[in-house]
């Protein structure tokens, strides 16, 4: 025998001399649960030959109502196999924090995964969305400690997809940013494994952005850079031009930064720029508890010590919209 699994969401089901234990199944299920046979019908389930010989006229499945109990014992299973086809890997950017900032793609296919493999600064608040069979496979990372090395990750999110499960690596901001996104892609296309990639919300300009601060502004600048200060300025490792970033003018929004940044404003300093420069750290942004910092270059160090991670920071003279701009 072989259990069929069918997704009942939405679907009418015609019910007749079958057990309420049955009904309620049904109900469980999504289903639309009707009395009578109809011309609608997806699905009959009844114990009863006359009602088995209408549906095989009519070219509509029936089943018993013991066929529910496999279905029943198959829930228990820890992972949804409700869909056909392939198994897929779609790299979700959850945006920075707030459950409103994902796209609506993303918080689609988020709806019908089998498996979401979470950041810790992924949106959280949306795993509690999850059907309860949903497997959630927390590959947390704080600072300094990751929770599943990379590799386990990229290994994980191929065998599941292997497995033929839909697989979404829910990630925070967007996936390629600063993100690893890219390295989970490469071991999709390495693997043979179908994958995709769903834009997000980077934290880059959405944090600011909650925080008051355009990152752009006509008349005050017309250039931003993005950069990693998780590599301290003059780490060997480090590929950031902070001398460069020093000299130049534009808007600043450094991530990654907060355990640092005392040896990033220096640096900047160092370079040339202007001690009052007016610097903002965003502590946890978006989200309920967010915590705003505005300082200068030169007091930032001190002024935002002990504000802690993960946080934004934006240096440059856009900060000072923010006296007029903070809107929440
Ligand atoms: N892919 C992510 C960035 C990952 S790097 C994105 O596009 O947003 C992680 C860094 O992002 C953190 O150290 C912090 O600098 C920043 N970050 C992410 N979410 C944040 C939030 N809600 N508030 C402040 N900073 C955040």
């Amino acid at each position: 025998m072989t259990p069929l699994l069918l997704d009942l969401r939405g679907r009418r089901v015609a019910v007749a001399g079958a057990s309420a234990a049955a009904r309620a199944r049904l109900v469980s299920a999504g289903a639309q649960v009707v009395d009578a046979l109809d011309g609608e019908c997806w699905l009959a389930v009844s114990d009863d030959p006359t009602v088995a010989a209408e549906c095989i006229r009519r070219r509509l499945w029936c089943v018993g109502s013991t066929a529910l109990l496999v279905g029943a014992e198959a829930d228990e299973l820890p992972v949804r196999r409700t869909h056909t086809g392939p198994g897929r890997v779609a790299l979700v950017g959850g945006g920075p924090g707030d459950p409103g900032l994902i796209t609506v793609r993303g918080r689609r296919l988020l709806g019908s995964a089998d498996v979401v493999v979470a950041d810790a600064l992924a949106p959280r608040a949306l795993l509690a969305t999850l059907d309860p069979d949903v497997e959630i496979v927390d590959a947390g990372k704080t600072a300094g400690a990751h929770a599943l090395p990379q590799q386990e990750i990229s290994r994980l999110l191929v065998d599941r997809a292997r497995a033929g499960l839909r697989v979404v690596r829910l990630k925070g901001g967007d996936p390629f940013v600063f993100g690893r996104g890219g390295e989970e892609a490469l071991a999709c296309v390495e693997a043979g494994v179908a994958w995709e990639v769903v834009p997000g919300v980077t934290s880059a300009v959405a944090v600011p952005a909650y925080a008051g601060i355009p990152v752009t502004h006509r008349g005050l600048t017309q250039e931003v850079a993005v950069v990693s200060a998780h590599l301290a300025p003059g780490d060997p490792d480090s590929t950031v031009d902070w001398a460069a970033l020093g000299r130049g003018r534009g808007t600043l929004v450094l991530l990654m930064a907060a355990a640092r940044l005392d040896a990033v404003v220096a640096a900047l300093l160092a370079g040339g720029r202007a001690a009052d420069t007016a610097v903002a750290v965003v502590r946890r942004g978006t989200l309920p508890d967010e915590k705003v910092v505005v300082s200068t270059l030169e007091s930032a160090a001190i002024d935002a010590a002990g504000l802690g991670a993960p946080a934004v920071v934006v240096v440059g003279e856009v900060v000072r919209l923010r006296e007029v701009l903070a809107w929440r």
